[in-house]
């Protein structure tokens, strides 16, 4: 992508009406674009780098069992009466012009409960894993933290259907390491740990994954000896670690970027979805909900991964592999075909194009974050000059050994 018509381009400042560093530094960049508070459009910076989150989520929910499929955002409200969630303060209320009323979807197990039940009737029908990335929507009553906090935001949710509570636990433990596995990729896995948690209205108890950061809207209390975390509103009930009973803690501030929910039987309760058990006696499914949310995990990247200049994302989540900046209007037919060199290579490449000084196109690089750099310039002729994002000194070399060494270290 040449960097000349890329839309928008970076602000000079950061947005005043913003307060979260996530938001300030993705909206000055030109990653996304506030509409009213909690509801953000993704610009195209911004959505290459939620496709990748999407990917990555996507890769680990297949290999871990999961069927994609996607539901509706519009619900009847009837369902939420079922469960008694119809009074919940985040439901957006809708209603149609026959009178009918409707609920903006804020997750779904009163959608894939009954869709489930349609089609299940037997032990041999269990388990399945079924999973979708789709828009929820929230009346949040605070949305001050950027994309932490949406009112409108991607979630991917997955709901597992079992026949016994010890095959649910089986499947629990999976989802525990696909979600590890998830943020390590997203380049927060150091910062983010296992934790336990209350169940909210339904369940006896669930596990976050909480990332340590300052923009953190919970306190968690993590095992020096194991990593593992208990949520602040829980640690009284604990004397010493669950996980390997550890007794001294640290104390930190956190954000949750996924939950999962033992549900076992709350929904099918309330739907009467059961099974045939191979004796013939009907029983209640046991299930299990996984959710992750796709801004809420590219802003935590971000609030973990920032400096004063700007952004520097990990590898695997940035828009682009390489930032081409070509610095003279001299080398610019250099620059060309290396940019052609790198696109032949299908090699990810943002090349700066612009009539701009260095000064500001440096400026823009480091606030944009691209991980690799390569520089070209009328004093380094046919040399490119190959840094990271984040540090001042590069090497020159050829411009075909850089191609080589970014398809070694980083594609
Ligand atoms: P929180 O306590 O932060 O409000 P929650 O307990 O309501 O989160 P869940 O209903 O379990 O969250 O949703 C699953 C995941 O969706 C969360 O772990 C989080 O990553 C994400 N998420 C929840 N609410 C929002 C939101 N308003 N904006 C963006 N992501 C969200
Ligand atoms: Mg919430």
């Amino acid at each position: 992508m040449r960097q000349s018509i890329l839309f928008p381009k970076t602000a000079r400042t950061a947005p005043k009406d913003e307060v979260s560093r996530n938001a300030q530094l993705l909206e000055q960049a030109g990653y996304i674009s506030k509409l009213f508070a909690g509801v953000y459009s993704y610009l195209p910076l911004g959505f290459r780098v939620l496709r990748k989150i999407e990917k990555i989520i996507r890769e680990e929910m297949d290999l871990a069992g999961g069927q994609e499929l996607f539901m509706p955002a519009l619900h009847p409200l009837e369902n939420y009466q079922q469960t008694g969630r119809a009074d919940i303060d985040v439901l957006f209320h809708l209603e149609m012009a026959n009178g009918k009323k409707l609920v903006l979807g804020q997750s779904h197990e009163e959608v894939i409960v009954p869709l489930f039940k349609k089609y299940i009737q037997s032990y041999k029908d269990l388990p399945r894993h079924l999973y979708q990335i789709q828009t929820k929507f929230r009346n949040e009553l605070r949305a001050k933290s950027g994309i932490l906090r949406g009112r409108e935001f991607m979630m991917k949710d997955l709901y597992s259907f079992h026949t016994t509570e010890e095959d649910l636990l089986k499947y629990y433990d999976r989802m525990r390491q696909a979600y590890e596995r998830i943020f390590m990729r997203a380049g927060i896995g150091h910062l983010t740990h296992y934790t336990f948690a209350s169940g909210g209205t339904f369940s006896e108890f669930s596990h976050e994954f909480q990332t340590i950061t300052s923009a953190g809207e919970d306190t968690i209390h993590v095992c020096e000896k194991c990593g593992v975390a208990i949520n602040d509103e829980l640690i009284t009930k604990y004397q010493a670690c669950p996980e390997c009973n550890g007794r001294t803690f640290a104390k930190h501030t956190a954000i949750e970027v996924g939950n999962i929910f033992p549900l076992k039987t709350k929904f099918s309760e309330k739907f009467d979805l059961s099974y045939t058990s191979e004796s013939g006696t009907k029983q209640l499914v046991v299930m299990g909900c996984y959710g992750i949310g796709l801004g809420r995990l590219m802003g935590a990247v971000v609030e973990v991964r920032h400096d004063d200049k700007g952004i520097y994302w990990p590898r695997q989540l940035a828009p682009f592999q390489v930032h081409l900046v070509n610095l003279n209007q001299e080398s610019g037919a250099t620059a060309d075909t290396v940019y052609n060199q790198l696109l032949d290579q299908h090699i990810e490449v943002l090349y700066d194009d612009r009539d701009e000084s260095a000064g500001v196109k440096f400026g823009d690089a480091d606030l944009i974050g691209i991980p690799i750099r390569l520089v070209i310039s009328k004093k380094t002729a046919q040399q490119v000059e190959l840094s990271h994002r984040g540090t001042r000194q590069g090497s020159l070399m050829s411009v075909s050994s850089a191609i080589k060494e970014i398809e070694r270290h980083y594609v």
